[in-house]
């Protein structure tokens, strides 16, 4: 009853597309994603891609990278990061990807606690200018199957070894589908909180698999939140005001109409700073100015960002905009290494949905689209490399061998929404597990000192 490929590749965000385009035309490669191509994060990134422009700038890009993560970032993760830079962005140029360039040299930005103009970008879009010249690239590998509105459900594991996946097709049919590797690029967990702003539809569920399944998690607690996005009444996903418009002068004010704090401070020191003010000043957002960017015209720069705030009724150059922190990036997730492995073997995780250790506990600005296309390259090389004999997957032929072999059970995916809203459960659980322990962790500490 089995389709079988070479590689599973779930996502097709840039950790997907990447990790596919490394993998050579004599390999049958499956990719599914759970909404349409271009539903995923890596559409809405703003602000941009770091790279180290230069040898010199090595030095200032990992202590950057480090003190925004309060140095619980793994240095040889960083280090390859880093230096894998430069290959990566003249991959995406050969693509066709437009950074901006003035004179024939490409222009830089900044945004919060760099201590330099390191970041390429492209407008305020350069995560659709990225993830649609990948995908094009994708849609001309003959070898490359895409199936869209298709859903992992489970992956079929036996003794800690990975052969395939369990998905829902657009049909609405669970299809077990054997392969030799599977890749998870699934993105974050934004759309298991009520304000975030990721699409509501990536809910981690590689996570609440890898729970229920015992592979290894890292970090499930850290949890970005995003300090400016558009303040609004209505339901559904936030809109980021990019940080580089704080890079290029935008400055925040409380309801007095005076500023507060420095707009460039870490991610999640400015969220602190943030709440303590709302709650200073009873008010469910605080305002920033785009007035006060004088080094570009706004439109030309932020054209995206202008023309969303213009539809929610604000315009940028003549009035401050409310905004207020949300959930927005997951910095933990499947525990993997240098070369995106996950603990159960044939099984490797990239992008936003691992945690390799780059962004320690709070991730620097515009290091993930970076992160997830060096690590998505890694893992498709270690697929290339790695060994292990074809699954074993032709010898079940119905649902009763399926449950003997992989401890699958039709019953339990058909509701749909109940099983997700198990797996949102168990995720929501072990975030809060973490948090207790870090608390109990601090108290205990304390009381030592004390004592
Ligand atoms: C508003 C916003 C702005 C950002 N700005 C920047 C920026 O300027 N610079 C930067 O570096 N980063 C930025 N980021 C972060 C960055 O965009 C993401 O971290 C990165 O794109 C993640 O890529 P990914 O491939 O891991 O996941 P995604 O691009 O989110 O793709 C996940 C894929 O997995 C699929 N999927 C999920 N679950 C399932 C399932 N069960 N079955 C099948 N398919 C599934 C989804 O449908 C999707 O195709 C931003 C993020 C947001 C939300």
């Amino acid at each position: 009853m089995e389709e079988k490929y070479d590689v599973i590749i779930v996502g097709t965000g840039v950790a997907g597309c990447f990790a596919a385009l490394h993998l050579p035309d004599d390999k049958s490669i499956l990719m599914i994603t759970k909404g349409e191509l271009e539903e995923s994060d890596s559409f809405l990134a703003q602000g941009g891609i770091c790279v180290q422009k230069e040898e010199e700038d090595y030095e200032s890009f990992m202590e950057d990278t480090l003190r925004a993560g309060h140095y619980e970032n793994r240095r040889e993760s960083v280090d390859v990061m880093i230096r894998s830079s430069r290959d990566v962005i003249r991959e995406l140029m050969e693509y066709g990807v437009e950074f901006a360039q003035k004179d024939g040299s490409l222009l830089y930005t900044r945004e919060g606690a760099h201590s330099t103009n390191r970041i390429l970008y492209h407008d305020d879009i350069t995560g659709k200018e990225i993830t649609s010249h990948l995908l094009n690239q994708v849609r001309k590998r003959k070898n490359i199957t895409v199936l869209t509105r298709t859903t992992m459900m489970d992956i079929l594991a036996r003794e800690n070894r990975c052969e395939g996946i369990l998905m829902k097709t657009s049909t609405g049919d669970l299809r077990p589908v054997i392969a030799r590797d599977v890749l998870w690029a699934t993105g974050g967990i934004g759309g298991i909180y009520d304000n975030s702003t990721n699409y509501p539809h990536l809910t981690g569920d590689a996570l609440g698999i890898a729970l229920r399944r015992g592979v290894a998690l890292e970090h499930v607690n850290y949890v970005q939140i995003h300090p400016t996005t558009l303040y609004s009444q209505k339901k559904g996903r936030r809109f980021l005001i990019s940080e580089s418009v704080r890079g290029e002068g935008a400055v925040l004010y409380n309801k007095k109409g005076e500023r507060f704090v420095n707009e460039l401070l870490p991610r999640d020191l400015l969220t602190k700073e943030i709440l303590k003010q709302m709650k200073k000043d009873g008010t469910q957002y605080v305002w920033l100015s785009m007035m006060t960017i004088t080094r570009h015209d706004v439109w030309k720069r932020f054209p995206n960002i202008c023309q969303k705030c213009r539809e929610e009724g604000y315009e940028v150059t003549k009035e401050w905009i409310p905004v207020v922190p949300s959930q927005h990036y997951f910095m933990g997730g499947v525990d993997v290494d240098l070369s995106s492995r996950t603990s159960m073997k044939h099984l490797y995780a990239a992008g936003e949905t691992s945690c390799n250790g780059v962004h320690g506990a709070n991730r620097l600005a515009s290091n993930s689209l970076l992160e997830s296309l060096v690590f998505a390259k890694r893992a498709a090389c270690a697929i290339l490399s790695g060994t292990g004999e074809s699954p074993q997957g032709q010898g079940c032929r119905d649902w009763r061998e399926l449950e003997r072999t992989y401890g699958i059970r039709q019953k339990d995916y058909e509701n749909e929404e109940h099983y997700f809203g198990g797996l949102k459960k168990a995720i929501l659980e072990e975030i809060e597990k973490k948090n207790r322990e870090v608390e109990e962790n601090e108290s205990n500490h304390n009381q030592a000192k004390c004592g």
